[in-house]
């Protein structure tokens, strides 16, 4: 689970880290008020989104004048946000973050995760940070610090310190940045993060370090002993689709193809995919509707499908083990009946009962393509798929 900056910054307060003066606004007419309180003759206007690359994407305004503080908050307010890490559609902006402008004298980068190669927490540090350090990364990656932290040991003074030298701090910034990463990892460590970062962190004209961003991502699987960290989720950033499903227990996600699947498994699904793209086709999501599908999830995972613009062609494709066959069908003629089908399908069943599940469906009276193999269903569902979107 995401959340917003200015919700990274308040955690960032509360453990040491130093961040810019600011002021959450949802309404133009509060930016006066915010101006005066925070004080100064620069501010900076900040989407509040799910995504970052918001400079890129003219989210991050930086202002001269009350009168641009209030242009800035009317042109964002109530619009979507495109950036470069967000799809066509953007994310809606409902809030803002106004901040008191810093005179920024270097822009680091300085970032928590777990590297599953070396399997530790590790520490990403670089002297090159701002908006380009992906750019970083890619084409110089000997400008990013890497730093394993020991799992049977802790993050210590001097593991910091060592880092601080490594970015070319004085004595006075590497106390500040001590307690900077120091905080990013009590954060990270007590509250299940898979990933932690500012970028940038910045060295001010006044010797000060300070997040002027803030990034972070919790583990989903962990939230349920995170009631505080729960009460942060926006859905308003969140895949609608994505979000409905979840309520039916289906594992869904919206992807750019054509060709809707339904599978039971997410490692069946991940095949299936794999196998649609091998045949020249392209799916239209991931959707695993679990182990125990029920006719009601399996009416509800059609739904979804069917109602994705995109979609030219379904391919279900269930793995009878636990559940069998004969009653997937039943559910898919089910839910046929309930939310109509106007698109081409192509059923594969296999497992047990496989051979009585494919014969109800050929003896309906709706049209389905029914396949025992799954190659062939994939060349099939591709072809129809084809001839539908033309
Ligand atoms: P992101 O693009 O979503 O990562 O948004 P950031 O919060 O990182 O802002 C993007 C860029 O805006 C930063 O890298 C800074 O260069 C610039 N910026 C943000 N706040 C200030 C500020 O107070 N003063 C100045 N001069 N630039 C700022
Ligand atoms: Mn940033």
């Amino acid at each position: 689970m995401h959340i917003h900056e200015y919700q990274a910054k308040t955690l960032f307060s509360q453990n040491n880290i130093k961040t810019p003066k600011g002021v959450l606004i949802s309404d133009i007419k509060q930016s006066n008020k915010v101006c005066s309180e925070l004080g100064g003759s620069v501010w900076v206007v900040k989407a509040q989104v799910h995504a970052g690359g918001r400079g890129k994407g003219g989210g991050v305004i930086l202002c001269h004048s009350i009168g641009e503080v209030e242009d800035a908050a009317g042109k964002l307010l109530g619009t979507q946000l495109i950036t470069p890490q967000t799809d066509a559609k953007g994310l809606p902006i409902n809030q803002l973050l106004i901040e008191a402008g810093q005179n920024i004298e270097r822009e680091l980068y300085l970032g928590l995760l777990v590297d599953r190669q070396t399997q530790k927490i590790t520490v990403l540090a670089s002297t090159e940070g701002g908006i380009d350090i992906e750019k970083v990364a890619k084409e110089m990656p000997d400008k990013i610090i890497k730093f394993g932290i020991d799992p049977l040991g802790n993050l210590s003074a001097q593991d910091c310190t060592l880092i601080a030298e490594k970015l070319g701090l004085n004595a006075e910034l590497t106390q500040q940045f001590n307690n900077t990463l120091l905080g990013l990892y009590e954060i990270f460590t007590t509250k299940d993060v898979n990933l932690i970062e500012i970028n940038p962190l910045i060295v001010t004209q006044e010797n000060q370090l300070l997040a002027l961003d803030g990034k972070i991502d919790f583990d989903d699987n962990a939230l349920y002993r995170h009631e505080d960290i729960m009460q942060l989720r926006d859905v308003s950033q969140e895949d609608e689709k994505e979000n409905e499903a979840s309520e039916y227990q289906l594992n869904y996600i919206s992807l750019d193809g054509t060709i809707g699947c339904m599978v039971n498994g997410a490692g069946l699904a991940m095949a299936t995919m794999d196998l649609i793209e091998h045949h020249g086709g392209s799916p239209a999501n991931f959707l695993d509707v679990g182990g125990g599908t029920t006719a009601e999830r399996v009416a509800k995972a059609f739904e979804l499908i069917q109602t994705e613009a995109n979609v030219s062609g379904i391919l279900v494709n269930i793995f009878g083990g636990i559940v069998r066959c004969d009653l997937i069908a039943e559910g898919i003629l089910q839910a046929i009946e309930k939310v109509g089908l106007n698109l081409p399908i192509v059923v594969r069943l296999e497992g047990t009962n496989a051979a009585a599940g494919l014969k109800l469906l050929d003896d309906s009276n709706v049209k389905i393509h029914t396949e025992a193999d799954l190659t062939q269903a994939a060349i099939k569902i591709v072809a129809l798929s084809k001839e539908e979107g033309k």
